[in-house]
């Protein structure tokens, strides 16, 4: 599978400071803000983050959704995992895919100080902004993307 990186794929994973990777690039700025001031201080910690997904065209989405269907049998299942370009978080650059493990341990202790939330129990590697979780702490996980309310929109059936 080669999709282009103009469309967003990250064949290997990249560092958050990489400007020439339109999936880091074209994430919304105050997301890719957040991530980098994180990153800066989870380095001083000695954990390096690495983005593993961040913006996708809706092209890209499509292609990952219907690669998805193939590989759980069934739309409903795939939504489990992959949302449709309609809804995705990644499509509006307002989600990214943080690793490796020791990073995401960092995140999930440091991160609601910048903003940067775990979002799905089942995807501990997906992180979106909740501005407000600088002051209130990140709101409850959803168990995954299904029981997402913005995850309804533009379901087919
Ligand atoms: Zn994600």
């Amino acid at each position: 599978m080669s999709y282009r990186r103009s469309a967003g794929a990250v064949p290997y994973p990249v560092r958050v400071f990489d400007d020439d990777t339109p999936a880091v690039a074209n994430l919304d700025p105050a997301l890719l803000g957040a991530l980098r001031r994180a990153a800066a201080d989870a380095a001083a910690d000695g954990v390096e983050f690495v983005v593993n997904g961040g913006w996708r065209s809706p092209e890209y989405q499509a292609h990952l959704f219907a690669a998805a269907v193939l590989k759980y049998g069934s739309e409903e299942a795939a939504a489990r995992w992959v949302a449709t370009p309609g809804t995705s978080a990644h499509v509006s650059g307002n989600a990214v895919d943080i690793g490796p493990a020791e990073a995401r341990a960092w995140l999930s202790e440091h991160g609601s100080a910048y903003g940067l939330c775990q979002i799905y129990r089942n995807e501990p590697w997906h992180y979106e902004l909740r501005p407000e979780a600088v002051e209130h702490g990140c709101p409850p996980l959803y168990a995954d993307p299904t029981h997402d309310p913005r995850m309804r929109r533009g379901r087919t059936a």
